[in-house]
């Protein structure tokens, strides 16, 4: 089984490799972004309140994103592997991950760090928010709240992840094939 931590900045192109490797390793992709997202556009009580955080391009709270993130894989009981994608982001979501993996006789493969420069994110994000609409894409002190963030409280996860030999840079610059088989070369020696 094969679990991935995908990594990297806002504008990275999490999303986008993302879905090069589930094609070609048949895995469940994760992104809690995504399901964030999806609740606010169905109003739930969870889309509520992760919006009042996602608007001001802050992190929502651990306990709320761990608790979806469980339900997620625990809703995939037959899957061959994960990719996560934005999750986890802060070190109290990377300790439940582990644990909560554990629990399952599974573990984090690695993680995968998608290595772009900061004006290259906040031009790529400005562009995508343009063609998606997403409102923490259109303006850019939200971006460059959300890359603040990312330095804060995320970075620092390369050091768990590299405390346990599991963190692999890979250059997040070029065409998506490019990038996409860089990242395939990594997996391939797992
Ligand atoms: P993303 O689609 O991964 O760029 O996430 C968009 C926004 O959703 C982030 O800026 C956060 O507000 C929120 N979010 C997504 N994943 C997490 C997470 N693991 N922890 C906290 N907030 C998250």
């Amino acid at each position: 089984m094969i679990n991935i931590v995908l990594f990297g900045p806002p504008g990275a192109g999490k999303g986008t490799q993302a879905e090069n490797l589930i094609l070609k390793y048949d895995l469940v992709h994760i992104s809690t972004g995504e399901v964030f997202r999806k609740n606010i556009k169905e109003e739930t009580e969870l889309g509520l309140l992760a919006k009042s955080y996602m608007d001001k391009g802050g992190l929502v709270p651990d306990e709320v994103t761990i608790k979806l993130l469980k339900e997620v894989v625990d809703n995939k009981p037959n899957a061959k592997g994960f990719i996560f994608d934005g999750f986890p982001r802060t070190t109290p979501q990377a300790v439940a991950l582990d644990k909560f993996l554990k629990e399952k006789t599974m573990s984090v493969s690695a993680m995968l760090a998608l290595e772009v420069e900061d004006d290259v994110l906040v031009e790529r994000l400005l562009n995508r928010g343009k063609e998606s609409g997403r409102a923490d894409d259109a303006d850019e002190s939200i971006i460059r709240n959300r890359i603040k963030e990312y330095y804060e409280k995320t970075a620092i996860l390369k050091n768990f992840y590299s405390a346990q030999n599991k963190y692999f840079g890979v250059e997040g610059v070029g065409s998506v094939e490019e990038i996409s088989e860089r990242l395939y070369k990594v997996i391939d020696t797992l």
